[in-house]
């Protein structure tokens, strides 16, 4: 019997483990990683790009009329072509992650990403990540997760990933940006950084990463 498409959803705040987890999960389960945080950064960059004014309602419509958003999944990070450039990596900053989470509190902006979020679980099975996947995105989903982590871990993993990337970054800072976008996330009244009641909570700071997917495996009842 072939129902939808299978739909696992991971929430939680910035530098969980989110994206490596979910990353992991989709391979063994053979579905789609959807990375929803990446579309956010790119809107967060094409505004940035214009010096949009972010409270001017027709503008932000403008830029998501004429907005070409192209994702698929790579091997490290998700590719990202914004009207055909590729911005994988320009955003991936954490100036990126601040202007991303600016305009995510803008309803016209979230309406656009949940569509085509939608859009593309339709015909696939899908792992998404990102803050309202469970709650809003897909209140459907087959299996929710919800990944917490300490700011001080989570900065530390933040601040060595950027390095990898050969993004300079500083400890003090990005823990300072981690609490500030995760008061932010949590305070907007649109799609709030929030557990959707069934979820099921992971505090990734005391697992490793392979614990945890072996965790969301046994979870879903996958061999
Ligand atoms: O996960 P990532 O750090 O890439 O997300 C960047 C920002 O995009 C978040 O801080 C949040 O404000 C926003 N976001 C969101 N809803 C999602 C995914 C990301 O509001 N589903």
């Amino acid at each position: 019997m072939s129902g939808p498409p299978l739909i696992v959803t991971i929430d939680g705040p910035s530098g969980s483990g989110k994206s490596t987890i979910s990353r992991l999960l989709a391979h063994r389960l053979k579905a789609t990683y959807l990375d929803t945080g990446a579309m956010y950064r790119a809107v967060g960059l094409a505004a940035q790009r214009q010096g949009l004014d972010l409270d001017d309602q027709e503008a932000v419509a403008g830029l998501l009329e004429a907005l070409d958003l192209d994702l698929s999944p790579g091997e490290e990070d998700t590719r990202v072509l914004l009207n055909g450039e590729d911005v994988s990596l320009a955003i991936r900053t954490p100036e990126m992650g601040m202007m991303a989470s600016r305009v995510s509190a803008i309803g016209v902006v979230r309406q656009r990403l949940t569509r085509l979020q939608r859009e593309l679980a339709k015909n696939q099975p899908v792992v998404a990540e990102g803050r309202d996947t469970g709650t809003v995105v897909f209140p459907q989903a087959a299996h929710k997760f919800y990944l917490v982590a300490t700011p001080e871990e989570r900065a530390r993993r933040r601040t060595a990933q950027l390095a990898e990337k050969g993004i300079a970054a500083d400890y003090q800072d990005i823990l300072g940006q981690i609490v500030e976008r995760d008061r932010q996330d949590s305070t907007r009244p649109l799609a709030p950084l929030q557990p959707a009641s069934e979820a099921v909570r992971i505090d990734s700071s005391v697992l490793s990463i392979d614990q945890v997917v072996d965790l969301m495996l046994t979870t879903i009842n996958h061999p």
